[in-house]
């Protein structure tokens, strides 16, 4: 289960006389029979000694030099040992408040062990004579199922919030229980998030969108009261609408099984049913205050995606994709004319399609019209003509838009 350029690299290191491990995720996902979804390396090597010893190699970091080893797709991230923080460094300008802001010291093994997070992620395996190296007893955790923080968990939590949002995914990815110290901290400590760059967070989030388990990981965010530092906006909407509890626990449930059958997820649809109520919401509210459903969708898509990339940053291109999916929510409520055909041809119709499907089956859309856009999608050229005029036929006095007449009350501009 171990990739070739993995072991490439680790040979090749190993035979210019240096040490090279494997660790962290990788280690520990073989031990569980899981295949690895990459691989790292640590070496006593300078990164300058690596990349001498690679053509395919390059440096990167500005903080931490590490070594990127590429090979078509994959790349062998090869890391120099580091060493943990010794106390006084704060004087040195490593830490600010208990959060380490500088991380490049390097060190030998003993050190780099220290400053990993969980004893399941420390492990290191030794290509010069196949065995394991264990300072911390992560092997007797993961044969317990055990998640457990090296050192004190307040302090390692301090030093790195992140390390809140991976605990909870490696429970709900990895199935392990968390051990009863670790665990202790780890919902008290929740706003410790806002300290976090969104760009960090967004990163995180992928992680947890894309790999398997997210039904089961969500639930875990709810439970730590982490997922509120995350989506802001939908933790209030979640606890207050059920049809929207409903909706989320649908589009994750499908991502799961999309995943499992090998299928990609685009995560800006995960967004979108995140946002979707939020959204919704907006809308109405600013239709109550006479605003025009167009000009009511347009100030909500800008409003709750503004709100939301305060919290974590996402890139420009997903978050037009998020209002595309969103306002085709609208969209296929009008099918008059040749509008139902025109978006059949929309890049996001499917994706659009598929949350009306979820809506529906979270009993917030009508199945009337999801089963119209049913039958449309899939209809011949002429079930789509009759189909369409189903719809005029039901609403015969249908007429061109008319200007909206320019309001005289003041307050209602807003
Ligand atoms: P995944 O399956 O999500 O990739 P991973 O454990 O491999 O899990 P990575 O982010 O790839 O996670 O990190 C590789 C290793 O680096 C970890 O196993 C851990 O030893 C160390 N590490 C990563 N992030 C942190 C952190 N925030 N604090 C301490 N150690 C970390
Ligand atoms: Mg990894």
């Amino acid at each position: 289960m171990i990739s070739h350029n993995a072991l490439k690299v680790l040979y090749r290191l190993n035979s210019a006389g240096y040490s090279a491990y494997l660790v962290g995720g990788c280690v520990r996902d073989l031990l569980l029979n899981k295949q690895p979804k990459d691989f790292d390396i640590a070496t006593n090597a300078l990164p300058e000694e690596i990349r001498k010893l690679f053509r395919n190699c390059r440096l990167i970091g500005k903080r931490f030099r590490l070594a990127h080893v590429v090979f078509g797709k994959e790349i062998i991230e090869v890391a120099t040992f580091r060493t943990h923080h010794q106390e006084g460094q704060e004087k040195h300008g490593h830490m600010h408040e208990g959060m380490i802001i500088r991380d490049n010291v390097y060190g030998a093994i003993e050190d780099d062990v220290w400053r990993r997070d969980f004893t399941v992620n420390a492990l290191y395996y030794n290509i010069d004579d196949f065995s394991i190296i264990d300072y911390t007893g992560g092997m007797q955790d993961l044969k317990a199922n055990m998640l457990r923080m090296i050192g004190d968990p307040v302090q390692r939590f301090h030093e790195d919030p992140v390390r809140l949002l991976r605990a909870v995914r490696f429970m709900g990815k990895l199935g392990l229980q968390i051990s009863p110290e670790t665990e202790k901290p780890l919902q008290d400590l929740s706003d410790l998030l806002a300290n976090v760059s969104p760009a960090r967070l967004y990163q995180e989030v992928l992680k947890f969108f894309q790999e398997g388990a997210t039904l089961n990981t969500f639930k875990l965010f709810q439970q730590y009261r982490l997922f509120a530092q995350l989506f802001p906006q939908t933790a209030p909407v979640l606890a207050s609408q059920p049809e929207a509890a409903k909706l989320v626990e649908a589009a994750l449930y499908n991502t799961d099984q999309r995943l499992q059958a090998g299928k990609t997820v685009s995560p800006a649809f995960l967004f979108a049913a995140f946002l979707w109520h939020p959204i919704l919401n907006y809308v109405k509210h600013a239709q109550e205050g006479g605003l025009p459903i167009h000009v009511a969708y347009e100030k909500a898509l800008k409003a709750v995606l503004r709100n939301q990339t305060a919290s974590l940053t996402i890139p420009r291109h997903l978050i037009v994709t998020i209002q595309e999916i969103c306002f085709l929510q609208h969209r296929f409520t009008c099918r008059y004319g040749s509008a139902p055909l025109r978006l059949l041809d929309h890049p996001r119709f499917r994706a659009g399609y598929d949350l009306l499907l979820l809506r529906t089956a979270a009993g917030e859309a009508t199945g009337e019209l999801s089963d119209w856009w049913t039958q449309f999608y899939h209809g011949t050229p002429e079930q789509r003509e009759a189909l369409m005029k189903t719809v005029s036929q039901a609403n015969p006095k249908k007429k061109r838009r008319r200007r909206p007449r320019i309001k005289k009350h003041p307050a209602k501009q807003d």
